[in-house]
C-alpha cells in the first residue's frame, strides 16, 4: 500500500504529460467513492487480482506505453536484485568478481509491501542495484532517474536488467493454498508513476498481457525464492486474514 499523498504528487506530475482518467486518479489517491472489488483471474498458473470498480462495472487494466513512456525508469524507487540478477548484471557492467560488484554497485534496501487489497504485508530486505553511482542508503525508496536509462528511453543493460524491471507495475507474492501448495498471486502496484492503466468493461483486451506476464511473474518469484533460500535476501509475509 502506497502513501496517498506521494501517489497524488506522482500522479500530478504524470498528468502534465499524460491524460489520467478521473476515476483512475480518484482510485489511486484513495478518493474513489464507489465500492472496489477484487476480480481473480487465473492465467498460466498465476492468480491475478484485478481491481474492479463495481458500481461502474469497470476493470482497472494496464498496457505498457513504452517507447512513448519510460517514466518508471525516470522515477525508479529501488532496484532489488535476485541472486540471478547479481551474476548477470555484474558481468554486463564489466565485473569478473561478484563480490566486487556487490561492494561497488549495490546498496541494501529494506521495505514493506502491502498488496492492493491490504491482506498480505511482505517485508523484504535485498541488495539493490544503485540507481546512481553515489546512491546513499537514505535514498532507498525515493524516486530517482536510473543511470542506465539513455536519452532515447532505452535501458543500457537490457535484456540483462533486474527482474523487477520486467515486472513493473505488477507486485507479486506467494501464498500457501488450503492444500498446503504454494500459489503465486499478482496485482498492480499503484505508485502514481505509470500512465498505462485504463478502464474497460471486460478483461479480454488484457488477456495477452496477462499471459505474457504470467511467465515473467512465475520466473521472478522462483528467482526471489532462490535468493532468500541462499541468504542473498530475506522475505517475511504476514497474512492479515489469518492473524
Ligand atoms: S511507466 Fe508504465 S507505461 Fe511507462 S514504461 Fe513504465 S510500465 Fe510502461
Ligand atoms: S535498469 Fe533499465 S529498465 Fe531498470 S530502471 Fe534502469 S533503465 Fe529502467
Amino acid at each position: 500500500m502506497h502513501d496517498n499523498n506521494l501517489v497524488k504528487d506522482a500522479l500530478d506530475l504524470l498528468a502534465r504529460k499524460w491524460k489520467i482518467d478521473q476515476k483512475l486518479y480518484d482510485f489511486q489517491t484513495g478518493k474513489y467513492e464507489g465500492a472496489v472489488s477484487d476480480t481473480s483471474v487465473n492465467v498460466g498458473g498465476i492468480t491475478f487480482h484485478i481491481p474492479t470498480l463495481s458500481k461502474d462495472g469497470l476493470y482497472i487494466l494496464w498496457k505498457c506505453l513504452w517507447p512513448d513512456c519510460h517514466n518508471c525508469c525516470e522515477r525508479q524507487g529501488r532496484l532489488p536484485l535476485t541472486k540471478d540478477d547479481i551474476g548477470r548484471i555484474a558481468k554486463k557492467v564489466g565485473y569478473s568478481s561478484k563480490a566486487e560488484f556487490v561492494r561497488n554497485e549495490t546498496t541494501i534496501s529494506s521495505w514493506q509491501e502491502q498488496e492492493a487489497f491490504g491482506n498480505v504485508i511482505t517485508t523484504l530486505s535485498m541488495l539493490s542495484l544503485k540507481r546512481k553511482k553515489d546512491e546513499k542508503p537514505a535514498e532507498d525508496g525515493m524516486p530517482l532517474r536510473c543511470r542506465f536509462l539513455d536519452d532515447e528511453g532505452y535501458c543500457g543493460i537490457h535484456p540483462d536488467k533486474p527482474g523487477v524491471c520486467w515486472l513493473y507495475p505488477f507486485a507479486s507474492w506467494i501464498e500457501v493454498d488450503g492444500m498446503g501448495h504454494p500459489a503465486v498471486h499478482a496485482t498492480f502496484q499503484f505508485t502514481g508513476d505509470c500512465p498505462g492503466f485504463y478502464l474497460d468493461g471486460s478483461i479480454d483486451s488484457m488477456m495477452p498481457v496477462l499471459r505474457e506476464y504470467s511467465t515473467k511473474i512465475y520466473n521472478y518469484n522462483m528467482a526471489v525464492s532462490r535468493t532468500t533460500r541462499e541468504s542473498y535476501g530475506f522475505v517475511n509475509f504476514v497474512d492479515l486474514r489469518k492473524s
